[in-house]
């Protein structure tokens, strides 16, 4: 990685790493960035982004501001700051860099800060300075029409409270994610269960009253990492025709005793509020951490305050269907599994033959690949999580592209190059393997687990572990 070309590869990189929140790697890769250019703000502030994101507002403060030194007029780095204030309770500061923003950059839009400030780009841009915050009862409407009143009826309405969520979409709101279940490889039983618990009763509804099904529920996907779970839950957006509602685990984790309950209850409060609702949390193992492992109260309160939210959903409303994803299924508290709460468990494997031949094809799409034999890739990367083979074709991309900047040549990607990058790279799901025959041994038989027990003890795939 010499040639200053590559200096704008890796830039490229650490945002799509961001962008798919694959933290580590997009930190490892805006600082080897940094070490060819010092001041490189993008990276400086890519690094932001992802100390904001691990939940280190401090660590973002101090680069975005760096930032701002070297580039006072980076829009980029003011709303970071917005964003750090607001996690930090200072409205005031927040709004004052949105503002700085919005005035900056006039193409400027971020409706989820927006929702949160109460305060859009555009009003921003008319008023030159910063504005007081604005009071209580002038808050934007909550999405779905959620009556701010209804929240004074909870026992955590004191004192007043304005909870948005960032990742709420409703049908046809057009920042909706766009990925379906047609860019996800394999899962068919997943896909088809997820049709069947939201899509299937959205468009028949008599026939699901005619057989007395039930609509929502709650479903637990684990597996390896790399595996698509993260990809499913966004693709999820892109194929129900209800509301989507996903939490950030920023969204939720606050210092203040006590906010972390009541900012899951709000969750659950704008979901039964919008239902029919699909909610979605990723990285389930961080919020339903089993509770003989907790030492501190606080979280102890939260899984509590979390397995009485899955009872109401159970109780008082059919319609929601609550996903969970985790890479750690070992962690969660046992009382999650129990039936009403994620009694559906759906094991996601590394993908087998046919899985990785559509992944393969969904990834190949629109790249200059020459020679191209299917069968020979699918074979050679055998035991592959979907971000293995992503990575195989992002490696061998950025070496044509290498080729093709230094030859002034269009260089495709072949067959050869792909299946010596792939022989190359160990898969990235043995260690989790590994792991799991620990926790294996250490741990009471769950029924949930037995997909991945089965899956573990076929022969065929022994040798995957390797
Ligand atoms: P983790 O447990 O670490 O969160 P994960 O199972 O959620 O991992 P993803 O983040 O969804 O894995 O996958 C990473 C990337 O790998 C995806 O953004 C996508 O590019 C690719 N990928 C993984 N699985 C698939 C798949 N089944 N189909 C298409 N792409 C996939």
């Amino acid at each position: 990685m010499q040639s200053p070309n590559n200096l704008s590869l890796l830039l490229l990189y650490g945002r799509a790493c961001l962008e798919e929140l694959h933290l580590d790697e997009a930190r490892e890769v805006f600082t080897r960035a940094l070490e060819q250019d010092p001041d490189q703000t993008d990276a400086m502030l890519g690094i932001a982004k992802v100390s904001f994101m691990e939940g280190d507002t401090s660590g973002a403060a101090v680069r975005a501001e760096r930032v701002l030194f070297l580039e006072p007029s980076n829009a980029q780095a003011h709303l970071l700051l917005s964003r750090v204030y607001l996690s930090e309770h200072d409205r005031n500061k927040a709004i004052e860099h949105f503002d700085r923003a919005a005035q900056i950059d006039g193409t400027m839009s971020d409706p989820a800060l927006e929702r949160e400030l109460g305060r859009t780009a555009r009003d921003a841009r008319k008023t030159a300075p910063a504005p007081a915050p604005e009071p209580a009862n002038q808050e934007a409407p909550l999405p779905g029409g959620v009556d701010a009143d209804e929240f004074f009826d909870d026992p955590f309405d004191d004192p007043p409270y304005d909870w948005r969520p960032e990742t709420f979409y409703a049908p046809g709101d057009p920042e909706r994610s766009r990925v379906t279940f047609a860019d996800v490889g394999g899962m068919e039983e997943l896909k088809e269960e997820i049709r069947l618990k939201i899509t299937y009763p959205l468009q028949f509804p008599d026939l699901y009253k005619a057989y007395g099904r039930k609509t929502g529920g709650g479903i637990l996907i684990y597996g390896p990492p790399g595996c698509g779970k993260t990809l499913i839950l966004r693709a999820v957006a892109g194929e129900v025709p209800c509301n989507y509602l996903a939490v950030g685990l920023h969204e939720i984790f606050d210092p203040y005793f006590g906010s972390t309950e009541r900012n899951l209850h709000q969750i659950f409060e704008t979901a039964r509020a919008n239902a029919p609702c699909v909610l979605v949390f990723d990285d389930l193992d961080s919020l339903a951490q089993d509770r003989r492992q907790i030492r501190e109260s606080q979280m102890r309160n939260l899984v509590n305050q979390f397995l009485h939210e899955m009872d109401g959903i159970r109780s008082e409303n059919q319609r929601i269907l609550v996903i969970g994803a985790t890479n750690q299924p070992w962690a969660l508290d046992p009382a999650f599994r129990r039936p009403g709460r994620f009694d559906q468990a759906i094991f996601v494997p590394p993908p087998d033959a046919p899985a990785r031949a559509q992944i393969i094809e969904l990834f190949a799409k629109d790249k200059p690949i020459s020679n191209f034999d299917n069968a020979a890739l699918i074979e050679a990367t055998n035991g592959f999580s979907g971000a293995d083979l992503k990575w195989v074709f992002d490696r061998a991309a950025e070496l044509a592209l290498s080729a093709a900047i230094h030859s002034g040549q269009p260089v495709p990607i072949t067959l050869e190059l792909l299946l010596a990058v792939a022989k190359a790279h160990e898969p990235t799901t043995q260690t989790w393997f590994e792991g799991v025959r620990t926790h294996e041994q250490q741990a009471a038989p769950d029924s949930i687990f037995n997909d991945m027990r089965k899956f573990l003890n076929a022969p065929s795939n022994s040798k995957k572990e390797r």
